[in-house]
């Protein structure tokens, strides 16, 4: 990515297109979107139950959720190919429910490229800006600037039908802000491509979103991806958004067991409130394990389920003041870590994840370990 392309440089100075107004200074790119009380129904089925969601100028904010939550409905109305039932959506604080989808001057990336097979990257690259009549000097230089960020320089001539799967996504991508747009929009642009490429594409999008400012909704159901990019992710259930949040926040204090179960993997312990010490709860398991949690204020329940993700449990060699002991129910080893599951004296099975450390060996199945978290390490759901 070529961090070198500060914002300011990627801004277009000719008078004709400042004046156009197709192209706007880098500096106020992204805009501010407010969705207010969506609805959208298929039929009698509700997908998008009125939805709120303020998103801020040049944001990243992802989309997530299973099959079906609603996600792509919300794109879609964002982006104008659906009509919604009730509520608005205001960019910049003017509504564009009325305003068709050509005009709203978003960029688009979907999961299959798109691009016209009888086009080089170049001419792909260059469409919007033929279609918005830019005169050719700004857009050779806008397309050769764009085919760079996107490490596509040396493909420029080529047809797609000559580039891998993951050079097309860059190609679609490139195409989709070579405009700079003041919001981008990209429905599941990486599920097509294989993990290693997913992986350094999201970089790289990451990377493209903080060089040009756009704001950026990103649609996936991959828990890592949407981990990896985003400024905030908004957790989608049955047509609602049941918890939006910044990446570490969503995976450390999740406010439900969908969320935690979606988002990372989780072990969700059931154990009786004992003790109370502000934001810090002393709880028992039913086979009488007793261990401090962190949670947020105001839970008052006797009874708490618990989430300690399975990094967080650290294995003893002997017990230790707080510490279980737990049968090995299977022992892997997957290169940088162990993966352990064990079950407690209660029945309650555990997974563990710890770091393939020096002396460290994979212990016995049916072997006995000790186990033990601190109150930092879990989080009380409810
Ligand atoms: P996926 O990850 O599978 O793409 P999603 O979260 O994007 O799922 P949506 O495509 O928004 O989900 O669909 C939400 C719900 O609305 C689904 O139950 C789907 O079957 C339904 N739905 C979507 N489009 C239509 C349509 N045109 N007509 C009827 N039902 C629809």
């Amino acid at each position: 990515m070529a961090q070198t392309l500060a914002r300011r440089e990627l801004r277009l100075e000719t008078p004709e297109i400042q004046a156009a107004g197709t192209i706007r200074s880098q500096e106020s790119i992204g805009s501010g979107i407010s969705i207010r009380n969506v609805v959208k129904r298929y039929g009698n089925f509700v997908a998008a139950d009125r939805i709120s969601l303020d998103i801020k100028p040049g944001e990243f904010i992802t989309l997530l959720g299973p099959s079906g939550s609603g996600k792509t409905t919300l794109l879609n109305l964002l982006a104008g190919f659906q009509a919604l039932d009730e509520g608005q959506i205001l960019v910049d604080g003017a509504p564009i429910q009325n305003v068709p989808t050509h005009r709203r001057g978003f960029g688009m990336v979907f999961q299959s490229y798109a691009l016209f097979p009888n086009m080089t990257v170049a001419q792909n690259v260059a469409f919007p800006m033929r279609m918005a009549k830019i005169d050719r000097t700004n857009t050779d230089r806008r397309v050769a600037e764009t085919l760079e960020m996107m490490r596509l320089s040396d493909h420029a001539g080529k047809l797609p039908s000559q580039m891998s799967g993951g050079q097309q996504q860059r190609v679609a991508i490139a195409r989709a802000i070579v405009m700079r747009p003041r919001v981008v929009l990209m429905d599941e642009p990486l599920s097509a491509l294989d993990r290693r490429l997913r992986e350094s594409i999201q970089i790289e999008i990451r990377e493209l979103h903080q060089t040009i400012g756009s704001t950026i909704l990103f649609v996936t159901h991959d828990q890592s991806e949407a981990l990896t990019m985003s400024d905030r992710i908004a957790v989608m259930d049955a047509g609602h958004i049941v918890q939006i949040a910044p990446p570490a926040e969503l995976y450390r204090r999740p406010q439900s067991r969908f969320v935690a179960s979606f988002v990372g993997e989780s072990n969700l312990i059931d154990a009786q409130v004992i003790g109370r010490n502000g934001r810090i709860l002393t709880l028992r398991t039913p086979a009488g394990h007793v261990f401090e949690a962190e949670s947020r204020n105001g839970i008052h329940n006797d009874k708490a389920t618990v989430l300690v993700r399975p990094e967080r449990i650290a294995l003893h060699d002997a017990p230790v003041p707080g510490s279980m002991s737990a049968t090995v129910t299977s022992a892997l080893f997957l290169g940088e870590v162990l993966r352990i599951e064990v079950v407690l004296d209660d029945g309650q099975t555990l997974l563990i994840r710890c770091p393939d450390i020096a002396g460290r060996d994979l212990p016995p199945v049916g072997g006995q370990l000790h186990i033990g978290w601190g109150a930092a390490d879990s989080w009380v759901l409810s």
